[in-house]
């Protein structure tokens, strides 16, 4: 079988050794004579899995037992409602930074709930770059700070974070979750869809310091509330059995290479690798984003005109290359690297620029 190398900004690449394990358990779980994906969330089997799966994300983040990690349904855009509706109360305000697509999204569903103020808007450069950490401070009634650790399409990344003091920093991670050490307890919430560092889609992390759980409002019907799910070891309902079995296994996979320090120096090399293909290239390539903020795991990049770029993505899926479009509200290209993804194919990427370069150059 000849796997093509997949650039995929999500769902996107698994490590391959996952699938086959989820190939060989499919219809038959480890000899119990039924598949995971057939059997009660209620019952040992699927227990051992899902809390299996929670004690590794704890472990690989260094989460204390002041936070409770849950699964939800909804993808990471769910808890672009769910944040405000539980915590945005009292009359105080969010705080958002506006940084790209994604933090867009979050402050545009947080701003029908309530009150939001954004703190930082990255609109006069056109979203290329962020703010410098030490510089967002939360406005006087915050109820919240929201950042987005990394910004899938427009391929920028936080390296420090914002000192928030008593106010709750929240962060949606969904594009850069495991993929460097975090310190968690400058967070007050975490929370990022699974599917891509963490395994196939279905299943959205979050990751809430407990004391603030206090303020989710008891208005809330039961499935918003967070308190529903941190009280029930989310299990209130059905969750989504098949992405948390593959998430217990990429974390296994996570372990097994190093932890979050091993995926940082991988995702270091790799991204190194093909912003300095660009910085070789005369201008060739053009990054758009700040230097200091170039994100590790969603590398964007132009060629001189639209032509060559139809071109770039035609023949690199003929090369076997899968994914490079940008999104298709910027255009361009986008290599997504994430931590499943082997350092060789990002090597061969880099082989194709310069050999498409200087054919085309
Ligand atoms: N936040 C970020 C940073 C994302 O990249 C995405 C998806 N690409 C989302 C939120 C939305 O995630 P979902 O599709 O799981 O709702």
């Amino acid at each position: 079988m000849s796997r093509k190398l997949n650039f995929y900004a999500g769902p996107s690449v698994l490590p391959v050794e996952v699938l086959e394990e989820l190939q060989a358990n499919i219809v038959d779980y480890q000899g119990n004579g039924f598949s995971l994906i057939e059997a009660s969330h209620r019952g040992k089997v699927y227990d051992k899995v899902h809390n299996e799966a929670i004690a590794l994300i704890k472990e690989l983040m260094g989460i204390s037992d002041d936070y409770s990690v849950i699964f939800l349904g909804g993808g990471a855009t769910l808890q672009f409602s769910m944040v405000p509706m539980n915590f945005l109360v009292d009359g105080k305000v969010g705080d958002y930074t506006l940084t790209g697509t994604w933090a867009k999204k979050a402050y545009t569903d947080a701003e029908k709930i309530g009150k939001v103020h954004a703190v930082f808007d990255g609109k006069d450069k056109n979203y290329t770059t962020l703010p410098e950490a030490s510089s967002v401070k939360p406005s006087a009634n915050s109820a919240y700070l929201h950042l987005t650790s990394n910004e899938t399409i427009g391929g920028l990344e936080w390296k420090h974070w914002p000192e928030t003091g008593d106010v709750p920093l929240i962060a949606d991670m969904s594009s850069d979750i495991l993929s460097r050490p975090v310190p968690v307890d400058k967070f007050a919430m975490i929370y990022a869809g699974a599917q891509k560092n963490l395994g196939p889609a279905g299943a959205t992390i979050a990751i809430i310091r407990n004391d603030l759980l206090e303020r989710c409002g008891d208005h809330l019907t039961a499935y918003l509330n967070y308190k529903t799910h941190t009280k029930s070891n989310a299990l209130y309902n059905t969750p989504p059995v098949f992405s948390i079995w593959g998430i217990k296994l990429v974390l296994e996979w996570i372990k097994k290479t190093g932890g979050a320090e091993a995926m940082a120096k991988r995702a270091e090399k790799k991204s190194a690798l093909l912003y300095g293909t660009m910085a070789e290239s005369n201008g060739f390539y053009r990054c758009p984003v700040d230097e200091k903020y170039r994100s590790t795991m969603n590398v964007v990049f132009r060629l001189p005109n639209e032509e060559l770029e139809a071109k770039f993505l035609k023949e690199s899926e003929e090369a076997g290359m899968l994914g490079l479009k940008g999104h298709r509200s910027v255009g361009g290209c986008r290599a997504s690297i994430y931590n499943s993804l082997p350092e060789d194919a990002v090597s061969t990427l880099a082989q194709f620029m310069k050999e498409f370069q200087r054919k085309n150059g």
